[in-house]
């Protein structure tokens, strides 16, 4: 499989979909698909919608850490969960999607970020998680190859695991197929069909569906569908480049992040490199209505951000994207099948180079290929898992805020449980959509 994907995969789901369902999904990313997976094992009538390809966005462009460690604590039960889960499908497929148990450590660089550390070991002991706080001289007895870098210490989580997205998220699918989801790749959700502002079906690119529950798990382009029917979420998207090195020996095998840089080592022998806190924003109509709520985000991290004016043509967020459409015309979800923003070069040469330093060893860092993914953010780093009140029928799983990945199986069963009005076995007040509306306090929470 070639990473990340895109629009030259071909298609592995024509389709067409039925005329008639219990569920239909929009978006096959990690949470759609997972959502479609578990739908179908409640023995809901399922059909996912993919405009482009599955995992094609987000879900094959990430790092593929599978990480609790620095989790919100509200996440934290759900992502120990996610954990198990991964463990439990990827013996449910006989696709090897790299799944290892390689641990996750983020280095300190100072002995003040040491103690924001320390102060999250407290969720991570309340959950059973591992997570262990190294000091200067734990770092160098436990991991002697970082502590050459000079570091104040580190906190590290053995549990922590690692897959290749762009595997796994399609393993995945062909799971939810096996079980009974009926999925389409080339297909765009247009609008909902409403009656008496009840969800009645779906308009997409093959006709209508007929349908009363609707989930959305669009990513990126999810305040674009939500805002034409009336639903406002305070969404931005940020450009993230990665990095796929050439086959090298790092001597670090987990996956490792610091200031500089964030890297994991791939199944094919490679390592996956990216600017830890760094990405772009390219500014539009969505952007400007939303940044008010993102300051508290922004002033946390002043130059984690890079502002650009307008994202290209065809974006969600693009000044010239169409913000209303018909059910029976293109929509705006099919001027851009796969998201494939180009990657910032130059800060992945600035990366390989501080890796090259930590480990001159290993030699020149060679890049055998480049990308860039649209990560969806919320102003609290964390997701919208709700049921949408002043639309019934309609649930959404949205915003999972660049770390959705690890978690995606865990919350596929939480919305699938959500729709079917089930026991979803987690506290999700955190994740309520009308924490935007109600006159709370934007709350960053003391995630990592
Ligand atoms: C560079 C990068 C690094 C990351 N690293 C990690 C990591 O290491 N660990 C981690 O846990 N997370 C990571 N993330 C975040 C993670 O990838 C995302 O949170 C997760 O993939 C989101 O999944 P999703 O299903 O919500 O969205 P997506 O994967 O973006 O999927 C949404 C899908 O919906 C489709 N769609 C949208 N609108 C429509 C429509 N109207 N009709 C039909 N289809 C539609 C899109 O085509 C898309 O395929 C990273 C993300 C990026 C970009």
């Amino acid at each position: 499989m070639p990473f990340p994907i895109s629009e030259a995969v071909p298609i592995a789901f024509p389709g067409p979909p039925p005329a008639e369902t219990d569920v239909v999904v929009i978006g096959g990313g990690v949470i759609g698909v997972s959502t479609a997976l578990f739908l179908a094992r409640l023995g809901r009538r399922v059909v996912l919608l993919e405009k482009g390809r599955i995992a094609g966005e987000q879900s094959s462009r990430n790092w593929g850490w599978i990480r609790q460690q620095g989790r919100d604590p509200h996440e934290l039960p759900i992502m120990v969960e996610a954990n198990r889960l991964w463990t439990e499908l990827a013996g449910q497929t006989n696709v090897d999607i790299g799944l290892v148990r390689s641990g996750v450590t983020y280095v300190a660089e100072s002995e003040r970020s040491l103690e924001q550390y320390a102060a999250w070991l407290p969720f991570a002991q309340a959950h059973g998680v591992d997570t262990e706080l190294l000091d200067k001289s734990a770092l160098s007895r436990r991991f002697p190859e970082l502590a050459i870098g000079g570091f104040a210490g580190a906190l590290t989580t053995p549990s922590d695991m690692r897959a290749e997205p762009w595997v796994a998220v399609p393993a995945l699918a062909g799971i939810a197929t096996r079980d009974g989801a009926v999925i389409v790749e080339g297909c765009a959700a247009r609008t909902l069909d409403l009656e008496a502002g009840r969800i009645t079906g779906v308009y997409c690119e093959a006709g209508r569906i007929a349908c009363s529950e609707v989930v959305v798990a669009g990513g990126a382009w999810s305040s674009l569908f939500l805002r034409a029917h009336g639903v406002t979420i305070p969404q931005l998207s940020v450009r993230a480049s990665v990095g796929a090195t050439t086959p090298i020996a790092l001597p670090h095998q987990g996956a490792a992040a610091a200031r500089d840089f964030a890297f994991r080592t791939r199944a094919d022998g490679g390592v996956s490199l990216a600017a830890g806190g760094f990405h772009e924003l390219f500014i539009g109509p969505d952007a400007v209505r939303a940044l008010p709520k993102f300051r508290k985000q922004l002033l946390s991290d002043p130059f984690g951000t890079r502002f650009l004016p307008a994202a290209p043509s065809g974006y969600p967020d693009a000044w010239t994207t169409r913000r209303q459409w018909d059910a029976d015309k293109a929509s705006p979800f099919e001027a851009i099948r796969v998201l494939n923003p180009k990657p910032h070069a130059g800060k992945l040469r600035k990366v390989a180079a501080a890796v090259e330093r930590l480990f001159p060893e290993v030699g020149p860092i060679r890049y055998r290929a480049m990308w860039a993914g649209m990560i969806d953010v919320m102003p609290d780093v964390v997701p919208v898992v709700d049921r949408v009140a002043q639309v019934p029928g309609l649930t959404i799983g949205i915003g999972m805020s660049g770390h959705g990945f690890g978690i995606g199986p865990a919350m596929g069963r939480v919305l699938a449980d959500l729709v079917c009005g089930n026991p979803v076995g987690h506290d999700l007040s955190r994740f309520r959509l009308d924490r935007f509306t109600d006159g709370s306090a934007i709350d960053l929470g003391p995630a990592l």
